[in-house]
């Protein structure tokens, strides 16, 4: 039995991202301002006084784990803090110009009129990563503990299922789950309110809601992969403050995806590609897409004579409203892209994951007066939010996503009509709503039997690479130049694990990956992954093709944990500090 130190705080924050980076600053400054309306006779009640906050994140430091576009409206920023320009927001620029581009295979048409949702001019563009670090220092400064390098891999209840707190990780385990001489116990931070803002597909939110049942009566969360380079281009090639969204090559029309190229100062562009995790055809591999996109002569005249200089992928959860869990239970509630607060049809979730944030807040210095922090007090997190600004811009775009999974031409029409009537219409929506990504999944013979009209024999067999030769991405050369392998990429984006621990990436049953995904999936993971963890390798021993994991190369996007078709991958949490480096990204 390993013995734990206890750390009493009054709230902890799981994850220092922009919802909890904002929900922390703002609980300091409400619990001042409480205090202070109370002193001078203007408001009724208890002072709260001096309490202790922690935020706990994984990340070797604030922003290391960080990937975003970005655009960011500054609605919330403006709350938190009215003067965040003059206090050193380190905003890159302001958005001057927008384009919506639509791609065919080798002809682009700028869109005469970019839709509403995709206007951005006056917002502004920055890297999200240097903006928790700029946030991160604010929250210090207002005294509040962060702790980086600590990932919280449990979450702690009492005998009535109440969260009492989180576990952080072991320290200097070696794979095969022996203390090493470095071995530090993780700690039990108990806390009278626990907050999860671990942005998409947090691990810890994941067991919340399958022990508390956070999803009843809600739609499964749909979940697409933005995979991003930043380039340094030679100058007049992209101007600083434009903005693109592009809408067509090289997704198919069953497949949600677009693109993005974003102009910072220095001749910096922000690029990347978004693909929906809802897709069918199992031979799709996000990384490859964006390669391919690149590859578009408009795109490629962007990057021509540039240099790639970041590299990075992460999970968006794309679903909105009607996949929103429950935000609240006994001792804890849920912000930011964890509970699905992310704006699906205007691609932006940094404004409302901060707005969450800030309610969740507002809901704890009520809870801290009345020493209350029972479902039934945390519950008014769930009332603000609705009657917020949040459920104004969610509502109305509730039906987005659902409506690609009918495919691209009955969405654009579907969202033009949701964008008139904020939502009201129907049309073509499917019966089933949001239907869960690995749901939709086909196996290899129903894609070969309907590309050739014959059963065929799937992928099996091929190797770590090999898929990339699949027909879908014969065009794409991978030069080193323009195109990257994933392997080059991965370099790119910094990423390290300490080798000697216990892989982080628990794959529940390897013989099924052996076999029957090999045979009906032709294990896609080597192709949904966008940082080459996964591969099948022969056993010189049994003469088949296992699964092999590279769990180093991780950057901690979370793909496998959703798109996985049998759902056997679970990612927890490595060792604290280990992952990507997303500093300036
Ligand atoms: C490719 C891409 C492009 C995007 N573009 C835009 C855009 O242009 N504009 C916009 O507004 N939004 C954009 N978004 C969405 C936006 O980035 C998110 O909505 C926002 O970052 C969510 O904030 P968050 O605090 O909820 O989570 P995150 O930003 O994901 O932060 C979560 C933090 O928690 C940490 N963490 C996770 N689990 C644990 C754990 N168990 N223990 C300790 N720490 C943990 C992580 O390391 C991370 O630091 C984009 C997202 C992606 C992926």
């Amino acid at each position: 039995m390993i013995e734990r130190e206890q750390i009493e705080m009054d709230v902890v924050f799981v994850g220092a991202g922009p919802a909890n980076l904002a929900a922390a600053l703002h609980l300091k400054n409400e619990i001042a301002r409480h205090d202070e309306l109370i002193d001078m006779g203007v408001k009724h009640g208890k002072k709260i006084g001096e309490i202790e906050i922690a935020i706990v994140e994984k990340g070797a430091f604030v922003g290391a784990h960080i990937l975003s576009g970005a655009v960011m409206d500054p609605i919330a920023i403006r709350e938190l803090m009215p003067d965040f320009l003059e206090q050193g927001c380190p905003v890159d620029t302001v958005v001057t110009e927008d384009a919506a581009w639509y791609l065919t295979k080798g002809k682009m048409i700028n869109a005469p009129i970019v839709p509403p949702p995709l206007k951005n001019k006056g917002k502004y563009i920055l890297s999200l990563s240097k903006m928790c670090e700029w946030l991160g220092e604010k929250c210090e400064e207002a005294g509040v503990n962060i702790f980086p390098e600590f990932p919280a891999s449990e979450v702690l209840y009492d005998e009535n299922d109440r969260v009492i707190g989180i576990r952080t990780g072991d320290k200097g385990i070696d794979k095969e789950g022996k203390p090493k001489a470095n071995f530090e116990p993780g700690v039990d931070i108990l806390a009278k309110v626990t907050v999860l803002g671990e942005g998409s597909r947090g691990s810890l939110a994941k067991q919340l809601m399958s022990r508390l049942g956070l999803m009843e009566g809600k739609e499964p969360q749909v979940f697409s992969l933005g995979v991003k380079e930043l380039w340094e281009v030679p100058e007049g090639n992209f101007p600083e403050g434009k903005v693109v969204h592009t809408l067509g090559f090289p997704s198919d029309v069953q497949t949600y995806g677009g693109g993005w190229i974003y102009g910072l100062k220095n001749n910096v562009v922000s690029i990347g590609y978004v693909t929906g995790l809802d897709y069918v055809d199992p031979n799709i591999d996000p990384h490859a897409e964006f390669q391919k996109f690149k590859s578009h002569p408009a795109v490629a005249e962007v990057l021509n004579g540039g240099k790639m200089i970041k590299y990075g992928a992460k999970t968006i959860n794309a679903g909105g409203y009607w996949t929103m869990p429950r935000l609240y239970a006994d001792g804890v509630l849920l912000v930011g892209d964890s509970a699905s607060f992310l704006n699906g049809q205007r691609i932006k979730g940094i404004h409302t994951a901060m707005k969450s944030g800030m309610l969740a807040a507002e809901t704890i210095v009520s809870a801290l007066e009345h020493n209350d922090f029972s479902a039934a007090s945390l519950s008014h997190y769930e009332e603000r939010v609705d009657m917020s600004w949040i459920y104004d811009e969610l509502h109305a775009v509730r039906n987005f996503h659902a409506s690609f999974q009918k495919g691209r031409w009955s969405a654009l029409v579907n969202s033009g009509l949701q964008y008139l009537t904020k939502g009201l219409a129907w049309g073509f929506m499917p019966k089933e709503h949001h239907v869960a990504g690995h749901e939709r999944m086909a196996m290899q013979r129903e894609v070969n039997g309907r590309k050739n009209g014959k059963a065929a024999d799937g992928l099996n067999g091929m190797g770590p690479t090999e898929h990339l030769r699949t027909e879908r991405y014969d065009e794409v050369k991978f030069d080193k130049e323009l195109t990257f392998d994933k392997i080059t990429d991965v370099f790119h984006a910094g990423v390290s694990h300490d080798e000697d621990q216990p892989s982080h990436l628990h794959i529940l049953d390897t013989e099924i990956c052996a076999t029957r995904c090999a045979e009906e999936y032709g294990n896609p993971c080597q192709r949904f992954c966008p940082a080459a963890v996964y591969e099948m390798e022969e056993n010189a021993a049994t003469g088949r093709r296992e699964i092999k994991v590279n769990f180093s190369n991780c950057v901690h996007c979370k793909t496998c944990d959703i798109s996985d078709p049998y759902q056997i991958i679970n990612w927890v949490t490595p060792e604290g500090g280990g992952g990507p480096n997303y500093k300036g990204m």
